[in-house]
């Protein structure tokens, strides 16, 4: 089968072994995956991974096959994936920090990834989506539940917040927000600093670097909550002497649960529509990650019906400008 691969010398899509559905695991046949920063990072080589892997995580598709031990899901169901595999079994899998597991592995960064015809995942990562769910939409799960991870905060619908960031994410996560009855929150793009000083009742940050930390501590009120939403690549400076006197509440958020976040997906207030890009066909690949590294708006796409049926050679090397990490 065919997969698109990170090698050394590139990412390229490869003849490789078809894989197999193990016990526990669902196998499936990929219709589409998004492209998010994680994967453009992999790409460019800014996040190192052992070579080969296969790239993408946020997929969906149909079930062809299952272990005989999978009970909750079937053959044939249509369905989008939690892309953390992990034990299931030590203290913290079943404590509820599965996602502090200590063999946690991220799909196409630690262990292969799903930008291929097919991929075997356990049955706890699948999760079911209405055929009449849009493709497109369906693939946003992961992000959905990354950007739904902020309503973990000790943070109120009648409360004055603020979204920092100029992204899908920060987007995405304020129109969560909104659709959950949080009125109260301004979205600004980190060129606009906050201009309120002391007045914001939480502060939630999609950015991640020194600068956006600096300038929320400045707007959050005493004993404000700052929620950090973003995932940088490298350790962010946080000023401490600004922010204990006003004794902030720091509160780093990871993922929401994923069956909240699937039904967050079929959520009419939410404008999913507008955070979508364009759908890339598989000998496209080389478009699909310079778009959606041009486009911090809006979701790209590769679709796997249409895969390459010979290799394009090396060509595939995407060789994209360092950016922010985050
Ligand atoms: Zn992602
Ligand atoms: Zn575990």
């Amino acid at each position: 089968m065919r997969a698109l691969v990170r090698t050394d010398a590139g990412t390229v899509w490869k003849d490789i072994a078809a894989v197999t559905c193990g016990p526990g695991q669902v196998l499936v046949q990929v219709s589409l995956v998004g492209l998010c920063r994680t994967d453009l990072a992999v790409a460019a080589g800014r996040i190192k991974v052992k070579t080969p892997r296969i790239l993408g995580h946020e997929f969906v598709g149909r079930v062809v096959s299952a272990g005989s031990d999978v009970r909750r899901i079937s053959i044939g169901d249509k369905i989008a994936a939690d892309p953390v595999l992990r034990c299931g079994r030590c203290d913290r899998c079943l404590g509820g920090w599965q996602y502090a597991c200590p063999s946690a592995e991220f799909m196409g960064v630690d262990v292969d990834g799903a930008i291929a015809e097919r991929v075997a995942i356990p049955e706890q990562n699948a999760w079911r989506i209405p055929d009449s769910l849009d493709d497109r939409i369906a693939a946003l799960l992961e992000p959905v539940a990354a950007c739904a991870a902020v309503m973990k905060a000790p943070i109120g619908k009648t409360q004055f917040g603020v979204v920092f960031g100029h992204s899908r994410l920060a987007r995405l996560t304020a129109m969560i927000l909104q659709s959950r009855g949080f009125e109260n929150i301004r979205c600004v793009p980190p060129n606009e600093a906050p201009t309120e000083t002391d007045a914001y009742d939480f502060a939630i940050d999609t950015e991640g670097t020194t600068d956006s930390l600096t300038q929320l501590v400045d707007c959050l009120r005493p004993g404000g909550v700052l929620v950090l939403k973003s995932r940088p690549l490298r350790p962010l400076a946080l000023d401490l002497k600004a922010m204990l006197p006003k004794e902030h509440q720091i509160f780093p958020v990871n993922y929401a649960e994923f069956g909240e976040a699937s039904r967050l997906l079929l959520d009419p207030a939410i404008d999913f529509a507008s955070l979508l890009g364009d759908v890339w066909s598989a000998d496209q690949s080389d478009q699909a990650f310079q778009a959606a590294e041009n486009d911090a708006f809006r979701k790209h796409f590769i679709e796997l019906t249409s895969v390459p049926a010979r290799p394009p050679e090396a060509r595939t090397q995407h060789q994209c400008v360092p950016s922010s990490d985050a």
